[in-house]
């Protein structure tokens, strides 16, 4: 990676760690998801950043894959459990991170700690040449040992430019990836712990969008699917954010995903509706340890 790399990466990082301090100030009882993911999402852009992906707000049982939706009026309610994720990009690098909020009260202190630990555990690990079986043992270790179950079939991801998920992943559980992280890549730890099953599946629409293939259409649509290519290109995002580029966007999106040319992520809940808690941050692999660009 080179200097100009490594400062684009740097900027994103300090947006995205700013963007998450941020969230966690927002979510609070009475507000509503929109307004949170929408104060969050302009922040990022004031900043001088772009959202890498649409601000996720799971709660509770979710895991991953919530963002509130055009009109969405769901309030935040005391006691939640909500997960603030966030991405920013600076001209296609981009930095991933998140952490867990309890609104309003403590009992799932230990819940959001071990997430955390677990996370601060992994990224000492990360260095030039490691096993990602080896940081995945380390969270599912360190998850367990604060008795809760690390969530098995989500997992960290190498992160290249403009591209969120870049090939590896990283497992919050010591399986069988045979994979080995170096230096000079860049890779997102994100440990989920539960007090369900460990294990997630879909559970309705996220409002997450993302543009999976071509295919030939009619000109209008060709159009505003030009639009969406030349925005987001292969990055996840948000159908509020397509208002602004044409007037019924809403009609186009459900048209283009009934075409498989838009894929809508699912949001993903622990199958036991145990309470989840998320940790994340992104780190550059170095030849001796990393560097944690989201701190
Ligand atoms: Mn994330
Ligand atoms: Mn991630």
């Amino acid at each position: 990676m080179n200097e100009e790399e490594l400062e684009k990466y740097r900027r994103a990082g300090k947006i995205a760690a700013e963007a998450r301090n941020l969230g966690v100030n927002l979510v609070r009882e009475g507000k509503t998801y929109l307004e949170v993911a929408e104060e969050i999402e302009g922040f990022i852009i004031d900043r001088g950043g772009k959202p890498a992906f649409p601000v996720n707000l799971a709660t509770d049982h979710q895991a991953a894959h919530y963002s509130p939706g055009i009109n969405d009026r769901k309030k935040i309610s005391a006691g939640a459990i909500v997960k603030v994720d966030v991405g920013v990009h600076v001209e296609g690098y981009i930095a991933d991170t998140a952490t867990t909020v309890e609104v309003g009260s403590e009992r799932h202190r230990m819940l959001i700690d071990a997430a955390s630990i677990a996370l601060e555990n992994a990224v000492s690990l990360c260095s030039h040449e490691v096993a990602v079986r080896k940081i995945g043992g380390k969270i599912e270790e360190t998850i367990r040992a604060l008795g809760f179950v690390p969530v098995s079939n989500l997992t960290g991801h190498e992160i290249k430019r403009y591209l969120l998920h870049g090939g590896k992943s990283v497992p919050n559980i010591q399986d069988n990836n045979g994979d080995v992280i170096f230096a000079g890549e860049v890779v997102a730890i994100e440990p989920f712990a539960s007090t369900g099953s460990g294990y997630v599946d879909s559970d309705g629409r996220s409002n997450i969008l993302r543009i999976v293939r071509e295919r030939k259409l009619d000109t209008e649509l060709q159009e505003f699917y030009s639009l969406l290519k030349q925005n987001f290109g292969a990055l996840p995002f948000s159908p509020r954010w397509c208002l602004n580029l044409d007037a019924h966007a809403g009609e186009k999106l459900t048209k283009l995903m009934k075409y498989g040319v838009l894929y809508e992520y699912s949001i993903l809940s622990d199958t036991r509706r145990g309470m989840v808690s998320q940790a994340e941050h992104t780190v550059i692999v170095g030849k001796e340890g990393c560097e944690v660009i989201t701190k």
